[in-house]
């Protein structure tokens, strides 16, 4: 991991997180992940991953993974899905969360956030940046992914979707976050958003298993505490 703040080559940065001295990156296709990163095995699933001393994680399998062990950095790749970088407001403690419908609709998001709370500093408030996935542009699904998001999200589904065709509806995952983020006690001003490119139309600057298939490669995402 790099100590200092200066930007890594490849990586998208915010300053909602920039601001907090809180060292991350969400990656392009011109990424190399930095070295030392804790990552867990991702499984579209709603289980935690902890960084405990020594920079490994306390479990393999997990879709969310916590730090606020200085200089323990943590990582989360994506090829379409919805990454998300968090962090308190002090940078103490850290969050990456990888969301595809899945996960959104069994609770990552606040899965993820609930843990975070846990190691954060009582009463603190924290921040949350959404990056670049797939767009509403290139999204589009049927029933049996439309159905258990319904469940999860009630009324807040429908702003983050539009009927395409009969039994299809294109999606919006990064609205879906915000609602997620939003029910969850974020106030709207500490969420930031990266997503101004859809990584399955952005060829040059993305990978995207849309676009690309079961050999598309991943983006890399991390971030370190203060
Ligand atoms: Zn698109």
């Amino acid at each position: 991991m790099n100590g200092d703040s200066a930007p890594v080559p490849g990586f998208l940065r915010h300053p909602l997180l920039a601001d907090r001295g809180v060292d991350h990156g969400f990656g392009t296709r011109a990424a190399l992940a930095p070295s030392g990163l804790a990552r867990p095995r991702q499984v579209h699933g709603v289980n935690v991953a902890r960084a405990v001393n020594g920079g490994q994680l306390d479990r393999e399998e997990a879709d969310a993974v916590i730090s606020h062990r200085p200089g323990v950095g943590i990582g989360i790749v994506t090829a379409d899905c919805v990454p998300i970088l968090l962090a308190s407001q002090s940078g103490g403690a850290v969050a990456a969360i990888h969301a595809g419908w899945r996960g959104l609709a069994a609770g990552v998001v606040e899965s993820g956030l609930g843990a975070l709370r846990e190691v954060a500093k009582p009463q603190e408030e924290i921040v949350a940046v959404i990056g670049p996935h797939i767009g509403r542009c290139c999204y589009e699904v049927d029933a049996p992914v439309m159905d258990p998001l319904h469940l999860r999200f009630g009324a807040a589904l429908e702003p983050a979707s539009a009927s395409s065709r009969p039994g299809h509806h294109r999606l919006d995952l990064g609205q879906l976050v915000v609602a997620d983020l939003i029910r969850s006690g974020i106030e709207s001003e500490s969420i930031g958003i990266l997503a101004e490119a859809c990584t399955a139309c952005g060829v040059d600057r993305f990978h995207s298993y849309r676009r690309e298939g079961s050999g598309a490669g991943r983006l890399i995402h991390y971030i370190q505490p203060r």
